[in-house]
């Protein structure tokens, strides 16, 4: 408790609600890593740029896209340690989170890293998607870790 009387009052609250969340032209680049463990990104028909993670349509030139399979590996791109996380994930730190640029691609996935030592980890390495079991159709059904 304050002893300003005119602070403002903070009371505790909880929020519980339910919702479907539509991800609309980017929905196959989910489905294809709930059945098939695997990362697409889309290419502009008009400018060739190489987008992943992927756009509904090209920021560029406003372009139509095609999807293309990618391999799931990459390149270290830039990184940090995360010593402080949201509540969801502090029971985690500390951890890696950086940009992967994925093979094929123009632009880089922020994604988590995961090493046994994050000491190790440096800019310009080779990474690899690796897949959840339980997959839900969320960021968090994958993560990068260093390829062999
Ligand atoms: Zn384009």
């Amino acid at each position: 408790m304050t002893n300003n009387i005119n602070a403002p009052l903070m009371v505790p609250s909880e929020w519980h609600f339910n919702y479907h969340y539509s991800y609309g032209r980017v929905s196959r680049f989910f489905r294809e890593v709930i059945e098939n463990k695997r990362l697409y990104a889309n290419r502009c028909n008009s400018c060739a740029f190489t987008w992943s993670p992927p756009r509904g349509g090209c920021p560029k030139c406003h372009g139509d896209l095609e999807w293309v399979a990618l391999n799931g590996e990459g390149t270290i791109v830039s990184y940090t340690i995360v010593y402080v996380a949201t509540s969801e994930f502090d029971h985690e730190a500390p951890y890696a989170v950086g940009y992967i640029k994925l093979d094929g691609c123009n632009t880089s996935m922020y994604q988590r890293i995961i090493s046994d030592d994050l000491t190790k980890l440096k800019v310009g390495m080779r990474v690899k998607a690796v897949f959840k079991n339980n997959r839900q159709g969320t960021v968090n059904d994958f993560h990068f870790e260093l390829a062999e």
